[in-house]
């Protein structure tokens, strides 16, 4: 079973996460991608985040139909921030060993992973999958990772995968970048601009019946 974990505020969802997914379920051969709103994001700040059960809905709207594509509200079963490494932990503990998961982020997201909660063990614990933009060439893991944590990747040109001895690998995948952002959404949507083909209309019509980012 090869899980995607695919993190992220998604205030709201739009057609830039849903396209990128599918091309990685595609690509990598992924049984399955689970869309987990973060309920408190350390890097962000509350302003403007509209509540959890809000973007758990406009998710929930968009993924349905979709077999691959499912959704978790574990961030918000516990308390505090939102820490990646304890979803990645909660994702393992509940499913059986032949389990990999596969934790998918921005290139933006994967530049600052140091940063991150306890990152180094968040690295061996699940394979990273970062989607890279047309243009924006990979930077290569020493111009992110400090060099004793760099030094340990190999790259393997057959699988085009970096690998450590023990350890999660991560694999650099470019995906169809639709140039959106939930900011953008945010904001057209408080300037009563059309939204249609940025966000499934099911999310623009959630967004309009619930009044969000008026
Ligand atoms: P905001 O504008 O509020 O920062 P966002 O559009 O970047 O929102 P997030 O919820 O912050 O959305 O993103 C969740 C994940 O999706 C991150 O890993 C981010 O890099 C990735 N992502 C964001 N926009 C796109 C896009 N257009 N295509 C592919 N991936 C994206
Ligand atoms: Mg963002």
């Amino acid at each position: 079973m090869k899980l995607g974990l695919f993190g992220g505020t998604f205030n709201p969802v739009h057609f830039g996460h849903l396209r990128a997914a599918q091309e990685l379920a595609e690509l990598l051969k992924l049984d399955r991608i689970v869309f987990i709103p973060a309920a408190t994001p350390p890097h962000k700040t509350p302003s403007g985040i509209v509540s959890f059960e809000h973007r758990l809905q406009m998710l929930q709207l968009a993924v349905a139909g979709n077999d691959v594509f499912s959704l978790s509200d574990v961030e918000n079963r516990r308390p505090g921030k939102s820490y990646s490494i304890d979803t990645v932990r909660y994702f393992r503990n509940a499913g059986d060993s032949g389990l990999e998961c596969f934790f998918i982020t921005g290139q933006d997201a994967f530049d600052a992973i140091t940063t991150w909660h306890d990152w180094k063990n968040l690295l061996r614990l699940c394979h990273f999958v970062v989607m890279t933009r047309p243009g924006y060439e990979n930077r290569g893991l020493h111009q992110i990772l400090p060099p004793d944590v760099a030094g340990r990747y190999v790259y393997d040109a057959a699988g085009d995968v970096f690998q450590q001895p023990h350890g999660g690998s991560i694999f650099f995948r470019q995906t169809t970048f639709l140039d959106i952002s939930s900011s953008e959404v945010r904001k057209r949507m408080q300037q009563g601009r059309s939204l249609r083909y940025l966000t499934p209309d099911s999310v623009i019509r959630y967004m309009e019946a619930n009044r969000l980012y008026r």
